[in-house]
Protein backbone atom coordinates (compact mmCIF):
# COMPACT_ATOMS: atom_id res chain seq x y z
CA UNK A 1 0.00 0.00 0.00
CA UNK A 2 1.21 3.07 -1.09
CA UNK A 3 1.19 5.80 1.78
CA UNK A 4 1.44 9.49 2.32
CA UNK A 5 3.27 9.70 5.83
CA UNK A 6 4.45 12.66 8.07
CA UNK A 7 6.37 13.03 11.17
CA UNK A 8 9.43 13.81 13.32
CA UNK A 9 10.98 14.55 16.65
CA UNK A 10 9.20 15.49 19.48
CA UNK A 11 11.08 19.17 19.15
CA UNK A 12 10.71 19.63 15.56
CA UNK A 13 13.88 20.10 14.72
CA UNK A 14 13.86 17.02 12.16
CA UNK A 15 10.93 16.17 9.85
CA UNK A 16 10.00 13.97 7.58
CA UNK A 17 7.51 12.91 4.85
CA UNK A 18 7.12 9.55 3.13
CA UNK A 19 5.78 9.03 -0.34
CA UNK A 20 5.70 5.34 -1.11
CA UNK A 21 5.07 1.81 0.33
CA UNK A 22 5.86 1.23 3.79
CA UNK A 23 7.46 -3.05 3.17
CA UNK A 24 7.60 -3.86 6.88
CA UNK A 25 5.80 -3.36 10.49
CA UNK A 26 7.04 -4.67 13.13
CA UNK A 27 8.28 -4.44 16.55
CA UNK A 28 11.85 -5.03 17.44
CA UNK A 29 13.24 -6.69 20.80
CA UNK A 30 16.56 -6.69 20.25
CA UNK A 31 18.71 -5.77 23.20
CA UNK A 32 20.63 -3.05 20.77
CA UNK A 33 17.13 -1.25 19.65
CA UNK A 34 16.16 -1.43 23.31
CA UNK A 35 19.34 0.41 24.40
CA UNK A 36 19.05 2.73 21.10
CA UNK A 37 15.14 4.10 22.33
CA UNK A 38 16.14 3.81 25.71
CA UNK A 39 12.80 1.89 26.31
CA UNK A 40 11.89 -2.11 26.21
CA UNK A 41 11.38 -2.47 22.32
CA UNK A 42 11.50 -0.58 19.15
CA UNK A 43 8.38 0.25 16.78
CA UNK A 44 9.62 0.74 13.34
CA UNK A 45 8.47 0.74 9.97
CA UNK A 46 10.55 0.17 6.71
CA UNK A 47 10.61 2.02 3.64
CA UNK A 48 12.75 2.85 0.35
CA UNK A 49 14.96 5.62 1.13
CA UNK A 50 13.85 7.33 -2.22
CA UNK A 51 10.17 7.24 -0.91
CA UNK A 52 11.30 9.35 2.09
CA UNK A 53 12.51 12.94 2.56
CA UNK A 54 13.89 15.03 5.56
CA UNK A 55 11.47 18.12 5.06
CA UNK A 56 13.64 20.13 7.62
CA UNK A 57 16.81 19.50 9.45
CA UNK A 58 18.71 15.83 9.22
CA UNK A 59 19.07 13.36 12.05
CA UNK A 60 22.40 13.07 13.46
CA UNK A 61 24.21 9.55 13.18
CA UNK A 62 25.43 7.27 15.50
CA UNK A 63 27.51 4.26 14.12
CA UNK A 64 25.97 1.53 16.31
CA UNK A 65 27.97 -1.40 14.98
CA UNK A 66 29.68 -2.30 11.76
CA UNK A 67 26.95 -2.89 10.12
CA UNK A 68 24.42 0.03 10.59
CA UNK A 69 23.69 3.74 11.81
CA UNK A 70 20.94 5.19 13.88
CA UNK A 71 19.68 8.73 13.40
CA UNK A 72 18.53 10.80 16.27
CA UNK A 73 17.43 14.76 16.98
CA UNK A 74 20.32 16.28 18.17
CA UNK A 75 18.57 18.64 19.83
CA UNK A 76 16.06 16.80 21.67
CA UNK A 77 17.37 12.98 21.62
CA UNK A 78 14.42 12.05 19.48
CA UNK A 79 15.15 8.12 17.95
CA UNK A 80 14.29 8.27 14.34
CA UNK A 81 15.92 5.88 12.28
CA UNK A 82 17.80 2.93 11.69
CA UNK A 83 19.88 1.87 8.54
CA UNK A 84 22.33 -0.58 7.23
CA UNK A 85 24.95 0.84 5.51
CA UNK A 86 24.88 1.16 2.04
CA UNK A 87 21.10 0.30 2.58
CA UNK A 88 18.49 1.61 0.01
CA UNK A 89 16.01 1.29 2.70
CA UNK A 90 15.79 2.68 6.30
CA UNK A 91 13.70 2.07 9.35
CA UNK A 92 11.76 4.56 10.72
CA UNK A 93 10.32 4.67 14.63
CA UNK A 94 6.69 4.60 14.39
CA UNK A 95 6.29 6.77 17.57
CA UNK A 96 7.47 9.44 15.72
CA UNK A 97 4.65 9.11 12.90
CA UNK A 98 2.24 12.53 13.39
CA UNK A 99 -0.34 9.41 13.71
CA UNK A 100 1.35 6.56 14.70
CA UNK A 101 -1.85 4.56 14.90
CA UNK A 102 -1.67 4.36 10.96
CA UNK A 103 1.15 1.58 11.14
CA UNK A 104 0.34 -1.22 13.54
CA UNK A 105 2.91 -3.54 13.99
CA UNK A 106 2.40 -6.84 12.43
CA UNK A 107 5.10 -8.95 13.80
CA UNK A 108 8.03 -8.86 16.41
CA UNK A 109 11.56 -9.64 15.81
CA UNK A 110 14.53 -11.01 18.67
CA UNK A 111 11.63 -12.43 20.20
CA UNK A 112 14.28 -13.95 22.19
CA UNK A 113 15.27 -10.86 24.00
CA UNK A 114 12.14 -9.93 24.52
CA UNK A 115 11.20 -8.61 28.39
CA UNK A 116 10.08 -11.68 29.90
CA UNK A 117 7.11 -9.74 31.19
CA UNK A 118 6.09 -7.84 28.13
CA UNK A 119 2.94 -10.35 27.99
CA UNK A 120 1.41 -8.42 31.16
CA UNK A 121 1.60 -4.88 29.56
CA UNK A 122 -1.78 -5.20 28.27
CA UNK A 123 -3.35 -6.29 31.66
CA UNK A 124 -1.63 -3.97 33.61
CA UNK A 125 -4.07 -1.42 36.10
CA UNK A 126 -4.88 1.46 33.95
CA UNK A 127 -5.74 5.17 34.92
CA UNK A 128 -7.27 7.77 32.41
CA UNK A 129 -5.47 10.57 31.55
CA UNK A 130 -4.92 12.73 34.04
CA UNK A 131 -4.90 16.02 32.24
CA UNK A 132 -7.78 17.70 30.58
CA UNK A 133 -6.73 20.08 27.30
CA UNK A 134 -6.98 23.03 29.58
CA UNK A 135 -4.40 21.63 31.62
CA UNK A 136 -2.32 20.72 28.78
CA UNK A 137 -2.64 23.84 27.36
CA UNK A 138 -1.77 26.05 30.68
CA UNK A 139 1.78 23.93 30.72
CA UNK A 140 2.64 25.14 26.79
CA UNK A 141 4.33 21.87 26.24
CA UNK A 142 7.31 22.59 23.66
CA UNK A 143 6.68 19.38 21.65
CA UNK A 144 6.19 20.12 18.02
CA UNK A 145 2.62 19.15 17.14
CA UNK A 146 1.58 16.10 15.04
CA UNK A 147 1.30 18.11 11.53
CA UNK A 148 3.59 20.50 9.89
CA UNK A 149 4.65 23.67 10.52
CA UNK A 150 5.60 26.65 8.41
CA UNK A 151 7.46 28.14 11.59
CA UNK A 152 8.69 26.52 14.55
CA UNK A 153 8.77 27.33 17.57
CA UNK A 154 5.57 29.33 16.79
CA UNK A 155 5.85 33.40 17.54
ZN1 LIG B 1 14.17 17.25 18.04
ZN1 LIG C 1 16.51 -4.40 17.05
Amino acid sequence: MTETLSGGCQCGAVRYVIRGPVSDQAICHCRMCQKAVGSIAWPFFTVKAADMAWTRGRPTLYRSSEAAERGFCLACGTPLSFQPIGADALDLSIGSLDDPTRLPPDKQYWAGQRMPWFHTLADLPETPSSASPEDIERRRPYQHPDHDTEVWPSP
